[in-house]
């Protein structure tokens, strides 16, 4: 490129001509108020994101290529300006301020454990300006009256709904004008795949477009249905919020239109994203070892050989445990389980297999295309008893009537066993207890009655720490 063309797009008479909009799990223009300073603080922004290989190497393919196609999404809605690179942020994104004269760089913020790390390394180089977050109501924001953090749910929800949140900011792609990066020398810009095929529709677009059709048809029976699998009715709205296609303020604002204990409900699992979040925050630890450190005592069976085939056996979905089966192959398949299968098949794995709820949720890591930390290792604590406003452990998912109540015509074990689709009705989740066999389909790996009984004896090694 001509450096005639670079100077038109790249004015260089003043450092503060020019900023960055550093992109993360913010992949969208629509309500992002990062762009509102951006355009306050500088004429003209570079749009980037940076594919690091110690965020993208733990993810698994299905999670990368929904991040790729949002990735496409968003360049298409700038018209082609926005510049990936792939590398390490802490180089990488003050070389690039170097290079456009950029004094500061504008994200919003991150409250995980390596974002706040790798954020407070880039800032050794460069300022960096928070606007915003992903959650309604930032990490660290809802307190109690002393000051200290919320430890249950409830209480904490009442605050957050009193806290409140902003409304929604009005950006789009226009509210920058935007540098071309192909004017920016010297970079190398990461070519991304244009015809990956994501597990599902992603990008800005297709999660208005989902959202607005549940809100049309699907949130009055929230409340009713979201405990069903087989109905399959929730919002799957998790892998955009994820990646921050929408955000959970514009969805809040639009909830506020449906006066009914379903939208309220809606809102409340919305609040549990927020409350996770603010869990890790304060306890990064929490993402890798028992928030609860009672729990350091329980006896885990993990260096035995059948420990390794009792979890290959639940990561492949062949427990002979119908629902817990069907939960795992729906991830494989999906890389997506329903809310209440993801309890069960935690549940069956910390309390029937007696294995650390991190190796379940490590593997749940690599194959949900909403893998989320905080929401994830603290939904894997809250059912292992570990964490924060956690199930008593001694209240232990029993898979067969778990499944015979929320999958009451088993046609959701159905869907995803297919060795079981002959089994009519309820019955298929007691095909393993009523001894009948089913060509292809495992006996079940346990027995839930004693394994219930070792689980609470277990436990008691965890009370004697009070
Ligand atoms: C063991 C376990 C692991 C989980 N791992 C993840 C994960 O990696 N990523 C993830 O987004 N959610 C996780 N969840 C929470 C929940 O299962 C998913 O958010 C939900 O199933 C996503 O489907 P949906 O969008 O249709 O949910 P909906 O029921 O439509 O809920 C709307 C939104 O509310 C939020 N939400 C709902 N329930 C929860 C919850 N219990 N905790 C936190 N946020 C919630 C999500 O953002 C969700 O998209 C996990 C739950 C358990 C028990």
């Amino acid at each position: 490129m001509g450096s005639s063309e670079r100077k038109r797009t790249i004015p260089t008479h003043s450092a503060t001509e020019n900023t960055i909009v550093w992109f993360r799990r913010d992949l969208r223009l629509v309500d992002l108020p990062t762009l509102l300073a951006a355009a306050d603080s500088a004429r003209n922004a570079l749009a980037v994101f940076v594919l690091d290989p110690a965020l993208i190497k733990p993810s698994g393919v299905r999670r990368r290529t929904a991040l790729i196609a949002c990735l496409n999404s968003l360049d298409e809605a700038l018209d082609g300006r926005l510049l990936v690179v792939r590398g390490n942020p802490v180089e990488i994104i003050p070389d690039l301020a170097r290079r456009i004269e950029a004094t500061q760089v504008h994200i919003s913020s991150d409250h995980g454990p390596y974002g706040t790390r790798r954020d407070a390394a880039v800032e050794q180089h460069i300022p960096l300006v928070r606007t915003g977050s992903p959650f309604a109501i930032a990490p660290g924001r809802i307190v109690k009256d002393d000051g200290t953090a919320y430890r249950v749910f409830t209480p904490f929800y009442k605050r957050w709904l009193d806290h409140g949140w902003r409304a929604p900011a009005s950006t789009s792609a226009s509210t920058n004008s935007w540098i071309d990066p192909a004017a920016v020398t010297g970079v190398e810009r990461a070519e991304l795949p244009a015809n990956v095929k994501p597990v599902c529709p992603v990008g800005e677009h297709a999660a208005r477009e989902q959202w607005d059709e549940y809100l049309a048809n699907g949130v009055d029976q929230y409340k009713e249905h979201r405990d069903r699998p087989d109905l399959d009715d929730t919002t799957r709205m998790s892998v955009h919020l994820k990646w921050g296609t929408i955000h959970p303020r514009t969805m809040l604002a639009d909830l506020r239109d449906h006066d009914s204990d379903s939208a309220r409900e809606l809102r409340r699992q919305l609040a549990w994203r927020d409350f996770y979040a603010d869990v890790l925050a304060r306890e990064p630890r929490s993402a890798r070892h028992n928030l609860n450190p009672d729990f350091d005592r329980m006896p885990i069976s993990t260096d035995t050989p059948e420990a390794q085939v009792l979890l290959a056996a639940w990561k492949a979905g062949r427990t002979g445990y119908p629902i817990v089966d069907a939960g795992m192959r729906q991830l494989l398949h999906e890389g997506w389980m329903h809310n209440r299968v993801r309890m069960i098949v935690a549940s069956f794995l910390v309390k029937d297999l007696h294995l650390p709820w991190w190796w379940g949720a490590r593997f749940f890591m690599r194959h949900l295309v909403d893998g989320d930390l905080p929401a994830n290792q603290h939904g894997w604590q809250w059912v292992a008893g570990s964490g924060t406003d956690a199930a008593p452990y001694f209240r232990i998912f029993n898979p067969i009537t778990q499944g015979q109540r929320y999958d009451p015509q088993g046609d959701y074990v159905r869907r995803w066993v297919p060795e079981l689709r002959e089994i009519p009705g309820k019955e298929v989740h007691t095909v393993g207890q009523r001894g009948i066999e089913v060509p292809g389909y495992p006996a079940p790996i346990v027995d839930h009655a004693v394994e219930r009984r070792e689980a609470l004896a277990r436990y008691e090694h965890v009370k004697q720490a009070r």
